[in-house]
């Protein structure tokens, strides 16, 4: 009889269930062909087995893997390695955890051992990471198996790859979870997406966004150029998004021209404001519609989980509130829904450096927006507000840059800027056979504590041609209470001069009735805030009578500002306010639209 080494012998250098098949197989040989009848039979018996046991772990479709009793890899066929990327060598004597994808969380995996350890066997659908990190789904069936003792000696895995008839489950579902217009997954999708990102960011301990994102003006678009154009224009804006944002992050459409996307992954809440500023520069290029050149923007609101909310309906909510703040910034332009996020971006933009820069560089325009007399709704003139387009961050709102200006004294040179340019303009229009509009301009406190204030405003006034008659310059309470005997003689030389002068947010300040008959005023604007609640509150509604009532005591004009409701214009009608202004009436409006409102105004009075 020849010698050779026992498969256990062969066993000991390598675990490796292919060897040990190999090496089985050939003492089988061996034992044929040196054996007695009877053990030439098993041995014949044996060795087919082993070779057919052989052909269907190596030709298997299926993946096979065997792990110790440990769970450490000792043999995987040729379809893992197809499947999963992963080479025979990359994986034996490796833990399963190297498969890992996250994607389960440890009470998954916590109940798959338990009934592997009871009932020998566990079937179900798992989620792997492959070599080249893709997460896949599996079908996979495990079994425990057990030596003559019962004691477990090994593990043994079957999988098949599910991703195909994933794909076609897909297929199906794709008429219910995209927008059939866009290609976008739409508002269910978008939520179920939305909910797995949140727990996925909790499991692993990472941030993540969701933008809101709403068109600017796409009803006048649609309005226009009609829906199918509208349509055309979604498509397109759809395209330019999925553009912006990386393959893994999901863009949506909820309908209309509402807009999300989910930021899987951030590592800090800045990232988002970086995709936020290439969508706005990406749909800053003209749209091509029927040969037509159409210019967008968008609003964009931004909510970071978990910072801003940890459930999908907060994260909503958050980034809608955030988005409408954006578009009272004046649209085109993005907003985080955390304040101090909002402010720690402007801090970051070193506010005075930027300002000056903008001022060198053109970006401050005019609004206009128009004041209505209430009783005959006929256009008695405009406020002007200054606007500024950073180049970067989009529109930014007054209400924030003006701060800054006061404190760096680049209010002196924007106010006076302001003023030229309104003047200007309005004799622009004029000269274009149009009426010539009073014009309301906000002066701030440190304009008015200049030395040459007067000086300057004659100047503008000579340089432009703008008669001074027209011209009322807003001033707050609280400016004017601040130094009443200096403020009194700047406002007389004014007054001299013809200028008409106003007391802005007027109810908020604390002037008192002997001051307001001292100061040479001509108008009181109720301040927005009682606006806003003069149809709930009845202090409100008191406080706005009031005024009302003592401004005409004291001959004053009156002017509401902040009117948004027909129900809000009512009750200041009954009140017997003089004028209007607010969103119900109009918005402020750009150099072009005020002029284009004059035009029609002025058709239809003659
Ligand atoms: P303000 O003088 O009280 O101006 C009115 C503000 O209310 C404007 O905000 C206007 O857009 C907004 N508004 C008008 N109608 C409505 C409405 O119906 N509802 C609501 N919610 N808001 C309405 P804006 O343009 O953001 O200006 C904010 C502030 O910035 C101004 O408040 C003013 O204090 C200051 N500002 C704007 N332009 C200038 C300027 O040229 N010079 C100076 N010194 N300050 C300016
Ligand atoms: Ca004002
Ligand atoms: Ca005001």
């Amino acid at each position: 009889m020849t010698l050779m080494p026992s498969a256990q012998e062969t066993n000991q250098k390598t675990n490796d269930v292919t060897s040990f098949l190999h090496v089985t197989a050939q003492e089988a040989v061996f034992l044929k062909a040196n054996t007695n009848e009877q053990t030439h039979r098993i041995a014949t018996k044996i060795c087919e087995t082993l070779r057919l046991t052989m052909k269907m772990f190596e030709g298997s479709r299926d993946a096979v893997v065997i792990t110790d009793s440990h769970h450490h890899f000792i043999d995987v066929n040729p379809a893992f390695c197809a499947i999963t990327g992963y080479s025979k060598t990359d994986i034996l004597h490796q833990a399963p955890a190297l498969l890992n994808s996250h994607y389960h969380d440890s009470q998954f995996y916590f109940a798959l051992y338990r009934q592997l350890l009871t009932s020998e066997q566990w079937v179900g659908e798992i989620w792997i990471k492959c070599k080249n990190n893709n997460l896949l789904p599996l079908k996979l069936s495990l079994y425990s198996v057990k030596d003559e003792q019962g004691v477990i000696t090994h593990f043994v895995g079957i999988f098949s790859d599910l991703s195909a008839h994933k794909s076609t489950e897909n297929e199906l579902s794709k008429l219910a979870h995209y927008d059939s217009l866009t290609g976008l997954a739409n508002r269910a999708q978008f939520v179920e997406r939305l909910q797995f990102t949140l727990d996925m960011a909790k499991r692993n301990r990472h941030q993540s966004a969701l933008m809101l994102l709403d068109v600017d003006r796409f009803k006048l678009v649609n309005d226009t150029l009609g829906h199918q154009l509208g349509d055309e224009l979604l498509v397109q804006v759809a395209r330019r998004l999925k553009q912006c944002v990386r393959e893994v992050d999901t863009v949506s459409r909820l309908g209309g021209d509402e807009f999300t996307i989910i930021l899987g992954t951030i590592q800090s809440s800045e990232n988002a404001a970086g995709v936020a500023k290439k969508i706005l520069h990406a749909l800053s290029t003209p749209f091509i519609l029927n040969e037509r050149e159409v210019f967008v923007s968008v609003s964009i609101g931004i909510t970071v989980f978990p910072l801003d909310g940890d459930s999908v309906h907060l994260l909503i909510k958050n980034a809608d509130t955030a988005m409408y703040h954006a578009k009272e910034s004046g649209r085109n332009n993005y907003q985080y829904f955390s304040d101090t996020m909002n402010q720690k971006m402007l801090d970051e933009l070193e506010m005075e450096t930027n300002l000056r820069q903008a001022f060198k560089n053109n970006e401050f325009s005019l609004n206009y927006q128009p004041q209505f007399a209430l009783k005959t709704q006929k256009l008695i003139g405009a406020e002007v507000l200054v606007r500024w387009h950073h180049p970067v961050l989009g529109w930014i709102s007054p209400a924030v840059f003006i701060p800054y200006a006061e404190k760096s004294n680049l209010i002196i040179a924007l106010g006076e800027w302001v003023l030229r340019t309104a003047c200007m303009q309005a004799v622009s229009w004029q000269k274009t056979g149009l009426t010539l509009q009073p014009m309301s301009v906000n002066l701030s406190g440190m304009q008015l504590k200049q030395p040459d204030l007067l000086y300057k405003v004659a100047q503008i006034l000579e340089e432009t041609q703008f008669p001074a008659h027209l011209l009322e310059l807003e001033l707050t309470e609280g400016v004017l209470m601040a130094n009443v005997e200096e403020t009194i003689t700047t406002l007389k030389k004014l007054k001299e001069m013809g200028i008409r002068l106003s007391i802005d947010d007027f109810g908020t300040g604390y002037s008192s009735l002997s001051y307001l008959k001292r100061f040479p005023i001509d108008t009181l604007k109720i301040d927005q805030s009682f606006i806003k609640e003069i149809t709930t509150s009845s202090d409100d509604s008191a406080i706005a009578s009031t005024i009302i009532a003592m401004a005409h005591n004291l001959r004053l004009n009156v002017i509401a500002e902040g009117v948004e409701t027909i129900e809000q214009a009512n009750i200041l009608l009954d009140k017997d306010c003089d004028d209007v202004q607010g969103y119900f009436f109009s918005r402020p409006l750009c150099e072009a639209d005020f002029c284009q409102l004059l035009t029609k105004m002025q058709a239809e009075s003659v």
